[in-house]
């Protein structure tokens, strides 16, 4: 019992749980503690820079110099006081990771004293040497200047820096010296102005009172978890985030009996630590306290403005991934660690509300607010509709790949989900026949309107299996991955349905200014729209064989591979639509997918490479031991005449034989092909090589390997097996 596996797994057993004490004894005592919120500022900041600020932040206006020097002093002031020794401009660059750099507020002066300074300056803007960081041919070396610039909507934080101090972080966007978007929050930004305003144009044929949209997330969060010594243990997990090999257990097998059922203690822990920590940051989390797969887990915070939610999420992802390690864990992130078991999402739940505290995707009881919201909710199915190749594009990468299209987990065809009652609902709309409106009528009443709200709560049937469905009162789009940063999404989802409710106001204008009657003519293009939409409604099994006929049937596209999804991006009608909703410039998109690529290649070159090394160092090597041990034996057997008994292990070695060469020979053709794809200058045409002729031995090289594992004696294979990292306790 020599080997590293064994090793790893007395380790492991001997954990206990870390006990986690709370902060304070109630949460309003911490919440918050260590964010420069609002509230702080109301107590920090004279009356007018306080108003200017809250004004910066509710509408996105400017900040002047003087103002930038109030808050860095206050800033500067309130970290100090709570340990902080450096600040950063916290962004997120292209690599899906965040980023920041640290100076210290600490200068020397000129005579030599020692001061703490930090100005507007600096709070406003910063140059990091970030040339390291991807930006897809925007900017060349020769300027490899890009700068931060301080977004004043999202709360500055502190953080731990590791070193027994604080690093106060101001959440930024990154942009290329000559003013191109190198990072997600800058697109996510104009997004979402886009959207305010398209969906304020339109909430004011209802309400003149509405001037402000803000849309909505709550994004849920899954994760594996996986003890450190056994993660250590696998070099697939630490160089690649998910196992290339491991036999898995059948679906519903002895794994589900077994391990679900109550938290473990350690996950327990860590669970309750990791929330304290974030709550301290203004993290609304509440975390799910029941397990999808064995060894997954999920984490849900309450609903924030996109913007904040997804700042709130990538900080939360790192904040686990460091309490962790107080607990002997190790966070996967990955969309698919585990072959054979669930993969991890992060469902994105959307929703638009304005500034008189409406949902508009809520539905309604009232007759008048029903047509606002089927308005809303029949733009979005049309948006998402004559988008669905864009929405695929979102979330194209290489761990959700593994994900999307496979077998337990959601198609990568589009689809969305509406439930019984609200599908009836709109196909009624539908087929209405024309309306004459006589004096005295109730108009909704004719239009069928007032029937649909008391039907609405009904919204028990949910289907698990959709990618975009409608849950009450939001829509969760749950293809995108776990490990992404859902700005793309919501880059992609907001953009498009601003430019959808754009196009709802100018052909409605049209036909006010020709004297139609206002709820007549939006019922008449809301029945168009639904018309020209429906085939993308889909209520049945989206994991089904059946589906994937059927929407080919219908003209759904099904793009599995993510070279081919992030093509979407480079259709001149993507370029000409994110131009049009000043999102982003065509070479800043130009420039994503460049990125995305890369990412792509690297991502399954490294798998790749680990497959390979896997293959050859650990499990032939091991094969062959074994195999030379049952020859031993046989040999032992056939010398005292038990030709009959050596039969069976003889077999038993032709078999191993037979893996071992297959391993070998695909192994060595994936290397080839590896060189083939390397060799061709074209990012493209090289993505395109990996997914396809390096990709395709992936399953090949999986399936010899896997068979090995059942054969060989469990006392000899290194490799931990899937029992032993999906058990924690
Ligand atoms: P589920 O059945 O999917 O678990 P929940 O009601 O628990 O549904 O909500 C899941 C997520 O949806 C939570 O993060 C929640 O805050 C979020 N959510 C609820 N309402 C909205 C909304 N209007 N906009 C965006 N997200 C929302
Ligand atoms: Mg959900």
């Amino acid at each position: 019992m020599s080997n590293h596996r064994f090793k790893a797994l007395e380790i492991a057993q001997n954990r206990r749980a870390v006990p986690v004490a709370p902060p304070a004894e109630r949460v309003s005592d911490f919440f918050g503690i260590y964010t420069f919120n609002k509230e702080t500022m109301r107590a920090l900041l004279s009356p007018e820079a306080y108003i200017r600020i809250t004004e910066a932040i509710d509408t996105g206006g400017k900040i002047d110099r003087e103002i930038a020097d109030e808050v860095a002093n206050a800033m500067k002031a309130w970290a100090t006081s709570k340990g902080a020794t450096h600040y950063t401009h916290w962004f997120q660059p292209l690599t899906g990771e965040t980023a920041e750099k640290h100076d210290a507020f600490f200068d020397i002066t000129v005579e030599g004293k020692a001061i703490e300074k930090f100005k507007g300056s600096a709070l406003v803007q910063q140059e990091p040497d970030a040339s390291s960081f991807p930006n897809g041919g925007l900017r060349n070396t020769f300027e490899a200047r890009g700068y931060t610039g301080w977004d004043p909507s999202s709360p500055a934080f502190l953080m731990d820096n590791g070193a027994g101090g604080k690093t106060l972080c101001i959440p930024s966007v990154f942009i290329s010296y000559t003013g191109e978007a190198l990072d997600y929050k800058t697109p996510l930004l104009k997004a979402l102005n886009a959207l305010d305003k398209a969906a304020t144009g339109v909430g004011q044929f209802f309400d003149r009172n509405i001037s402000k949209v803000t849309a909505t997330l709550g994004p849920e969060q899954e994760y594996f978890l996986v003890d450190k010594a056994l993660f250590y243990a696998r070099p697939d997990l630490v160089m690649a985030g998910r196992t290339v090999f491991g036999h898995s257990p059948a679906r519903g097998q002895q794994l589900e009996d077994h391990y679900f059922g109550s938290i473990p203690p350690r996950v327990n822990a860590f669970m309750v630590d990791f929330e304290f920590e974030a709550m301290k940051l203004g993290i609304p989390v509440r975390t799910r306290h029941n397990e999808v797969a064995p060894g997954q887990f999920e984490v849900a915070p309450t609903f924030e403005e996109v913007n904040l939610s997804i700042d709130h999420n990538a900080l939360l992802m790192d904040l686990m991934e460091k309490v962790a390690e107080r607990h002997d864990f190790k966070v996967l992130f990955h969309e698919k660690p585990f072959a054979g078991i669930n993969g991890s999402g992060k469902h994105n739940n959307w929703s638009m509300s304005t500034n008189t505290g409406v949902n508009l995707l809520g539905p309604s009881s009232k007759p008048k607010e029903t047509l606002r919201f089927i308005t809303y909710l029949v733009n979005v199915i049309k948006a998402v509709h004559d988008n669905a190749d864009l929405l695929r594009a979102s979330i194209a990468s290489a761990g959700n790949e593994h994900r999307l299209g496979a077998n337990e987990a959601p198609p990568a065809i589009v689809s969305i989900f509406l439930g019984e009652t609200l599908t009836k609902a709109l196909e009624d709309l539908e087929t209405k026949s024309e309306i004459s409106l006589q004096k005295g009528d109730n108009v909704y009443y004719k239009l069928g309107i007032n029937r649909i709200p008391s039907l609405l709560r009904d919204n028990t049937d949910r289907n698990r299996t959709s990618p975009f469905a409608f849950t009450g009162n939001k829509f969760e789009f749950r293809a995108a991955g776990s490990s992404a940063n859902s700005s793309s999404t919501m880059i992609v989802l907001n953009t498009i349905v601003a430019d959808q409710l754009n196009k709802f106001r100018v052909d409605l204008s049209a036909r006010l200014d020709n004297g139609e009657k206002k709820e007549l003519a939006i019922v008449d293009i809301l029945k168009q729209y639904y018309a020209d939409s429906k085939r993308i409604l889909f209520e049945g099994n989206g994991y089904s064989d059946e589906w994937v006929a059927e929407a080919a049937r219908r003209g759904l596209s099904n793009i599995a591979s993510t070279p081919d999804a992030l093509a979407v991006y480079l259709k001149p009608e993507s370029l000409m639509l994110f131009e049009r909703m000043g999102v982003m410039n065509h070479s800043e998109v130009e420039s994503r997918y460049e990125i995305e690529l890369e990412k792509y290649i690297k991502k399954v070159q490294i798998e790749s490479r680990v497959m390979g090394d896997l293959a050859m160092n650990h499990v032939i090597s091991t094969a062959l031991k074994y195999q030379n041990n049952l020859a031993q034996t046989a040999k032992a057997l056939l010398d005292i005449g038990l030709e009959e008994e050596a039969a069976p292990i003889k077999e038993l070695i032709r078999e191993i034989s037979k893996y071992v060469s297959a391993i070998k020979t695909h192994a060595e053709a994936m290397i080839e092909a590896r060189k083939e794809a390397n060799n061709l200058a074209d990012t493209t045409e090289r993505a395109k090589m990996y997914a396809t002729k390096v990709k395709d031995f992936f399953d090949v090289i999986r399936y010899d390997v896997d068979k090995l594992e059942l054969i060989i004696d469990d006392e000899d294979w290194p490799l931990v097996k899937y029992r032993e990292l999906l058990f924690v306790k």
